[in-house]
């Protein structure tokens, strides 16, 4: 069945999705199956969705059961969902902020670009519809005013760039003493884009509560899981279950690919030896 997005989820079907970490909590068959507060069930109804995505069975009940998470997961896949559906449900059941100058979020996202964030907040938006939850964006580049006054209208969720938030939080706008769920999403290319040392200050350097207490739940996505996001997800996660999900369309297992360089004035032999 092709859905709304012109995916073919029918696909996703076929994703190998593979968990480790102890205690992993099973995946779930359908929406049903993931036992979702009924406000979310009606907006996953108004946004169209009829299934979950691999990458959805399996890591909404792996948050709502409380665990830290660490998956390998593309664009694509279903993984803002993934995340806003967990972060959601725990949120519903937290006192909310009063509006004040100063914003105290529940939950924080934090993303590479201004696109993908304004995304995410989007998708946040739609789940939050009648739940009492106000998600807002922050992202540079932009009049820093027009997020100012949007903030000091309620904020339980933001969705920030690394570089933006820790500017609120040197102009003392925001506190993050409050945070309860911290996603990082796409976090490779929050490194590529050097953006390390402020991910680290806002999330070991301010005052947001530690993991390691159970104050704060944590769940990281990256497409690719080199190093330097091991050691990220050593120091933010705790006692956490890594969820790599497959690609769709990605190649096929009885195909072999391999690169070969080739020197510009070669090429057409090379070519033409490969099709021969
Ligand atoms: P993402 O990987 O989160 O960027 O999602 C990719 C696209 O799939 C977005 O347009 C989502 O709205 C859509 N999507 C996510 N989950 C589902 C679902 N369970 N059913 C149908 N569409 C979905």
């Amino acid at each position: 069945m092709e859905e709304k997005t012109g995916i073919n989820f029918d696909r996703y079907d076929n994703i190998p999705v593979e968990t480790s970490g102890r205690d992993a909590p099973p995946p779930a068959a359908d929406f049903a199956g993931l036992n979702l507060p009924e406000v979310l069930n009606q907006n996953i109804q108004l946004a169209g969705y009829a299934k979950p995505t691999p990458i959805q069975k399996y890591t909404v009940p792996i948050s709502i059961a409380g665990r830290d998470l660490m998956a390998c997961a593309q664009t694509g896949s279903g993984k803002t969902a993934s995340f806003l559906l967990p972060m959601i449900t725990k949120l519903l059941g937290i006192e909310k902020p009063p509006p004040a100058r100063k914003a105290y979020p529940l939950a924080l996202i934090l993303s590479p670009t201004r696109e993908l964030t304004s995304q995410i907040c989007n998708e946040a938006k739609k789940f939050c519809y009648l739940s009492g939850c106000r998600p807002v964006v922050v992202y540079g580049g932009a009049d820093i005013r027009d997020q100012l006054r949007d903030l000091e209208r309620g904020c339980d969720i933001v969705v920030a760039t690394p570089g933006r938030l820790v500017d609120l939080i040197e102009r003392g706008r925001m506190s993050l003493n409050r945070i309860a769920f911290l996603t990082l999403d796409e976090a490779d290319r929050m490194l590529d884009m050097g953006f390390e040392p402020q991910i680290r200050r806002i999330v070991e350097g301010e005052d947001m509560p530690s993991h390691r207490n159970g104050s704060r739940q944590t769940m990281m996505f990256s497409a690719t899981f080199p190093k330097e996001i091991q050691r990220l997800a050593a120091d933010f996660l705790y006692d956490y279950i890594f969820l790599a999900v497959g690609r769709v369309g990605s190649t096929h297992e009885n195909i072999t690919q391999r690169v070969e360089f080739v020197d510009d004035h070669i090429k057409r032999d090379v070519l033409q030896r490969l099709l021969r």
